[in-house]
This record gives structure tokens, C-alpha cells and sequence, in this order.
């Protein structure tokens, strides 16, 4: 994942709460700047959306 501040992709997880989602507390290796993402099961429409996503992506390459 890209630091929300820098936007350098050189980050770590320090930390994972789990449980139906997952919570990790994630820190940049370039800034410093540390923050929390959350990790949970897509709904179906998201799943749709994200696979549609996915594929508008791929067919720009
Ligand atoms: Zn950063």
C-alpha cells in the first residue's frame, strides 16, 4: 500500500488486529507517518464494481 503522505510504496504493517476485519497499523519507511487500514470481505455490488475495475485497468496496458 502507498503512504497516504509521501505516496512511497515502501511501507510495513507494525501491527494486525484480527477478526472478521482485520485492522493493521501500517507505517511509511520514507516519512515516518504511521496509519490504520482496515481489511474486510467485499460485498457482491463492490466485487462487481472492483472486478470491472480491474479490467478497465488491464485493458489500458
Ligand atoms: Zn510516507
Amino acid at each position: 500500500m502507498l503512504c497516504p503522505k509521501c505516496a512511497n510504496e515502501k511501507t510495513f504493517v507494525i501491527k494486525t488486529l484480527k477478526g472478521l476485519k482485520n485492522i493493521r497499523m501500517r507505517k511509511c519507511g520514507t516519512c515516518g507517518y504511521s496509519w490504520m487500514t482496515e481489511e474486510k470481505p467485499l460485498k457482491d455490488q463492490e466485487l462487481i464494481e472492483y472486478a470491472e475495475y480491474i479490467e478497465q485497468i488491464e485493458g489500458k496496458k
